[in-house]
């Protein structure tokens, strides 16, 4: 069965959409640390990243660091946190997380509570700084 993920790529499960090209995607985490959290993936379906494919494993790097210099660059935070775990959903998945102190990327926060009309806009800035 196809995993959240690639339902989310192929429309089936709607999501903040950031980015997209031929073997990449990225769109906002649903439940985010700071605003723009952002999740990039590969539309690849692999449950660990560590065994992607080296071509793949490095385009999905370079993807992120696109991502994140217009992440900071829409959110102005200090830096972007990246953290890879995987517990919960069984699709690689890279966390670009907005941070402006060390415990920005503790992900035991709370989460925040944003409406649809601001992660809507966050991903649009972020998408258009791309
Ligand atoms: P983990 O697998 O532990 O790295 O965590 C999975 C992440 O995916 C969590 O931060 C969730 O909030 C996020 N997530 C799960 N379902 C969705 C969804 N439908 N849209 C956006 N983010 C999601």
């Amino acid at each position: 069965m196809a995993t959240i993920f690639t339902r989310i790529i192929n429309g089936e499960i709607p999501c903040y959409k950031v980015y997209e090209d031929e073997k990449y995607f990225a769109f906002l985490d649903i439940n985010p640390l700071k605003k723009g959290h952002t999740l990039v993936i590969p539309k690849v379906e692999d449950d660990y990243i560590f065994n992607l494919d080296d071509e793949t494993y490095a385009g999905l790097c370079l993807v992120a660091k696109k991502i994140a210099k217009a992440l900071k660059e829409s959110t102005k935070c200090q830096r972007v946190g990246v953290t890879v775990m995987g517990m919960e959903v069984p699709h690689v998945h890279i966390h670009l997380v907005p941070m402006d102190k060390e415990k920005d990327m503790l992900f035991s926060n709370p989460k925040l509570e944003l409406s649809a009309d601001e992660m809507k806009s966050i991903a649009e800035d972020i998408a258009k700084r791309i």
